[in-house]
């Protein structure tokens, strides 16, 4: 009962090239198939390996200890993140690049391991003077700079708890997050760069902490050099506080489950979720996902769009790069300035190697043409990455095809705020790659597919809830202040197993296909459909740029489709072109998923983490009111214009 039934039928596969596969850090099937097995049925010896090539200032005494929902890593074990990120590297990368960072204005700077141990050396002591104690909570509220990295690693060095805040977000969704986690010190800018504006983040934050109580001091970043007011006493500008401070300052030695951070997740379907992750755990995981999933070699230079106030900025921005001395590139405004190549500029620029990007930005590249990538050289590039949500098989391919130019294998990485680090994905050099699905659970992680009873569902394609049914390192400990929703929003479904929300289904060859949320499944005469098939359906026709799929409640089906689309350019709305989209998904799913509506619009309304938020097109749809919370949405224009969007 209660399954979800998979629809779209999408059988091809790709292999990674043979100079690849030489190359690769795992290339044989055999050694992902021993190691997966050993990390489930002896999780000990697993991940004790693992945790002993990092450091720790005192061993564990035992790796875990699970009393549902309650897990320990590492019992009794110290370290610290910062230590491992920097001063484990500075005898042999010393002088290698830790950081590139290329401004949106094209200024650039270059820190090493040894420059980015000093200045995190620094800004930590500015911390402790500051009255900053361990356990206590930093907010930051930073454009994508050095400057965010280094706050953050100093925070962890000195066993202060931070909570990064994205810097799109505004002065009440900034107070909102100071309140939750009660924090002392707030660091931002004058401003930041983007789309040639600059973002007021110092206005912003001044009018946030008219809402908070809890902020003893402001420390603030000079970027654009802007006018801006300071208050005597609490703020003080970033240079003058670095001028004086010593670059001496040991790395405290944490408990493996002491708090490492707390990061609020994209409200896409709902209020944001303070997520809390702990040192250990977090470390171990992040280092090991980082080396085998992005295949990370010496020499490569390795660039995420992410922004750092994402769980894809913290894991894979900074903490799981440092860890394993990467050189990780920062960028710190958008793709389209000042023209659309910008991206691909930089990648020629910096002859980049690995990129991880979001279907939302692919499909943005898709539609901006191929003629940007074009114009520069990736042939730097070995692999490309995917996350955020589902992507549509029409937009793997085109990654595959223009930006990877077939050569570059892609992982396709399912994971969430909660689970700290990717749990879902090919491993490059190793399997096959079938567009649309993610893949296979990484090492110790064991998901199941289950129907809304908590029964396995066994037979292959056939969808239902994803869980993931043991703890992970990085497994989130608790929601921050709220013990009970943590509880109830993940593990009371089905009672001792994570829930994830997310609807998926498995294939014979046992890869997982993400089907879309589960609040966003629709039940069109008994059947239930998840969103991400329609959807990969309409993406793939060849007018269509974006397509977001909900319900509305229908007397005779229970619920009808409709569908909201944006165009490439070069199409222009009509109800022939509505007739021909609807057309389109019969043909390639079948008139079950047949839209009831189409509604042409200019665009989908959007998290700032960049994914289509459906509960308000359910609204929309519906012709209801907007209700629930909105603070993590991107535009609130986007949703009148909706509304207005006329129905075919
Ligand atoms: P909230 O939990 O507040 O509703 P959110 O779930 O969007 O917001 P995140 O933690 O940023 O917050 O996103 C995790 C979700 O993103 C996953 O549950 C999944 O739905 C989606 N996702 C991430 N990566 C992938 C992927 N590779 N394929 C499919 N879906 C993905
Ligand atoms: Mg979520």
């Amino acid at each position: 009962m209660e399954k979800i039934e998979a629809v779209l039928k999408e059988e091809r596969v790709f292999y990674p090239s043979e100079a690849f596969r030489q190359k690769a850090r795992i290339n044989q099937l055999q050694e992902y198939e021993t190691l997966y097995k050993e990390s489930l049925e002896q999780p000990e010896a697993f991940w004790g390996r693992v945790a002993g090539e990092l450091h720790w200032f005192q061993p564990w005494q035992k790796v875990l200890e699970w009393n549902p929902p309650n897990a320990k890593w590492f019992i009794g074990g110290k370290l610290n993140l910062s230590y491992n990120c920097l001063d484990r590297h500075l005898e042999t990368r010393g002088n290698k690049a830790a950081i590139l960072f290329e401004g949106e204005p094209g200024d650039s700077r270059i820190l090493t391991y040894q420059q980015l141990h000093r200045e995190v050396c620094k800004f930590a002591n500015v911390l402790k003077s500051l009255g900053v104690q361990k356990g206590d909570r930093v907010t930051i509220y930073l454009p994508m700079i050095p400057e965010a990295a280094i706050a953050m690693l100093a925070c962890v060095r000195i066993g202060a708890v931070h909570s990064v805040v994205f810097g799109g977000f505004s002065a009440s969704a900034l107070a909102d997050r100071i309140n939750d986690a009660q924090a002392k010190v707030l660091i931002t800018a004058d401003g930041g760069y983007r789309r040639g504006g600059v973002v007021p983040l110092k206005a912003n934050s001044d009018e946030a902490l008219a809402d908070t109580k809890s902020i003893q001091h402001v420390v603030v970043v000079k970027r654009t050099g802007q006018e801006v007011p300071m208050q005597a006493g609490r703020d003080h500008w970033y240079h003058e506080l670095m001028a004086d401070a010593s670059a001496v300052c040991p790395a405290e030695p944490m408990d493996a489950e002491d708090p490492l951070f707390i990061l609020y997740t994209s409200g896409s379907t709902g209020k944001p979720k303070g997520v809390l992750h702990t040192t250990g755990g977090y470390s171990v995981y992040t280092y090991l996902t980082t080396r085998y999933i992005f295949d990370l070699q010496e020499n490569d230079t390795y660039f995420c769009t992410a922004d750092v106030g994402w769980i894809t900025g913290h894991s894979y921005v900074v903490y799981g790069l440092l860890q394993n001395g990467a050189t990780t590139l920062m960028y710190e405004g958008a793709p389209n300035f000042p023209n659309e190549g910008r991206i691909w500029s930089i990648i020629e620029k910096y002859r980049v190697n690995i990129l991880y990007t979001a279907p939302t930005a692919i499909r943005a590249f898709m539609k901006w043409g191929e003629e940007w990538p074009r114009k520069y050289n990736l042939e730097s590039l070995r692999l490309l990455g995917s996350v955020g949500e589902p992507i549509n098989p029409e937009a793997w391919l085109w990654y595959y095809r223009v930006i990877g130019q077939e050569r570059c294998p892609i992982v396709d990485t399912w994971w969430q705020t909660e689970t700290g680090g990717i749990m879902i994905t090919t491993l490059p050099g190793v399997h096959p790659m079938k567009p649309g699905h993610a893949g296979k659970p990484f090492f110790g992680v064991k998901p199941e597919i289950v129907d809304s009873s908590g029964q396995a569902v066994t037979n292959p394609d056939e969808g239902g809830h994803l869980i993931i049914e043991r703890p992970w390192p990085s497994m989130l400990r608790t929601v921050w202040g709220d013990p009970e929703r943590f509880e109830r929003q993940y593990f009371s479904q089905y009672p001792g197993r994570y829930f994830t929300g997310d609807g998926a289904k498995r294939d014979a060859d046992g890869y997982y296909m993400i089907l879309g949320r589960v609040d966003d499944v629709l039940n069109v005469s008994g059947h239930r459909l998840g969103t991400m098939e329609i959807e990969s359906a309409l993406v793939a026709h060849p007018a269509v740029a974006e397509a977001a799929v909900v319900g509305r409640p229908d007397p005779i089906k229970g619920e009808g489709i409709v569908a909201f689309v944006t165009l490439k350019s070069g199409h222009n709305p009509s109800p022939e072109l509505a007739q021909e989209l609807k057309a389109h998904v019969v043909k390639m799913i079948g008139a079950i998923a047949r839209p009831d509506e189409i509604r042409i619009t200019d665009a989908l309304p959007k998290t700032r983490s960049g994914k289509i938020m459906r509960r308000l097109l359910r609204q929309v749809a519906a012709g209801e009111e907007i209700k629930g919370d909105t603070s993590t949405l991107e535009d609130r224009a986007v949703v009148e214009r909706l509304k207005a969007s006329s129905p075919h």
